[in-house]
């Protein structure tokens, strides 16, 4: 599903983010993503939605080079790669309902399948009774349920959750993680960049750590030793 080869970035400054980063994951894992600030993990994020291009190596996602995605796949590309950030990235403006249906408007979708995915959506992250809710009116952790929402509702096949338990509580956030694993369950394999070591400690799945750009840790079942470098 996703393979990185002999991959490093060097930004224009000379810093060295990533180093000969050699990662493969299969179709369905759950990969948490961890390490101290700096070590690159938002980079490899960044490579892996080709929002910047590795200095040297190959990655391929989903069956695609994304080293050398045209225009008009790169479109295609990005609705298999999905995304949540820590602050969610909601438009306050529009109901929890549209925001999730926004997600199937710019991909073009018809009336039918937005009416039919969107409810659907929203009982499977629990958040049905909202559906007409404003964002800032909800709890962090409902409106992380909305991106979630928006972010799933096109049924990607990669979904990349960048910190998404950072501006949440221990309960709270094991709910959002919770979520995640179901996602994952259902078919979507899930990468997590994470601080939070209750969670990888509880969640015992897959855990790769980067230390100043290098993976120095790739355990199955993994725990957060964070710190350890
Ligand atoms: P993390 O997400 O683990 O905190 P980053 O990928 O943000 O790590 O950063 C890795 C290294 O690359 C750091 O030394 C950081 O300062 C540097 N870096 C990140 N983004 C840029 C950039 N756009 N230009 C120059 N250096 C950057």
């Amino acid at each position: 599903m996703i393979l990185l080869q002999d991959v490093s970035k060097v930004y224009a400054n000379g810093i060295y983010a990533l180093r000969d980063i050699n990662l493969e994951i299969a179709r369905q894992e759950f990969v948490f993503l961890v390490g101290v600030s700096g070590a690159g993990k938002s980079t490899l994020i960044r490579l892996l939605i080709r929002e910047e291009l590795p200095s040297t190596g190959d990655i391929m996602v989903a069956g695609h080079n994304v080293l050398r995605l045209s225009k008009r796949h790169l479109h295609l590309y990005r609705r298999k790669v999905s995304m949540i950030f820590q602050d969610f990235r909601l438009l306050p403006n529009k109901t929890v309902t549209e925001n999730v249906a926004m997600a199937l408007r710019v991909a073009n979708r018809s009336r039918n399948d937005i009416e039919k995915l969107v409810p659907e959506t929203l009982a499977l992250v629990g958040l049905t009774p909202f559906a007409d809710t404003f964002p800032l009116t909800l709890s962090g952790g409902e409106q992380q349920r909305v991106a979630i929402a928006r972010a799933v509702v096109r049924k990607p096949e990669v979904l990349i959750a960048d910190e998404p338990t950072g501006n949440l509580d221990p309960v709270t956030s094991a709910e959002i993680v919770d979520l995640l694993v179901r996602i994952n369950d259902l078919g979507t394999t899930v990468i997590m960049a994470t601080h939070d070591k209750e969670m990888v400690n509880r969640a015992r799945r897959r855990v790769v750590e980067l230390v100043r750009g290098k993976i120095v840790r790739d355990e199955a079942r993994g725990t957060y030793q964070y710190g350890r470098s």
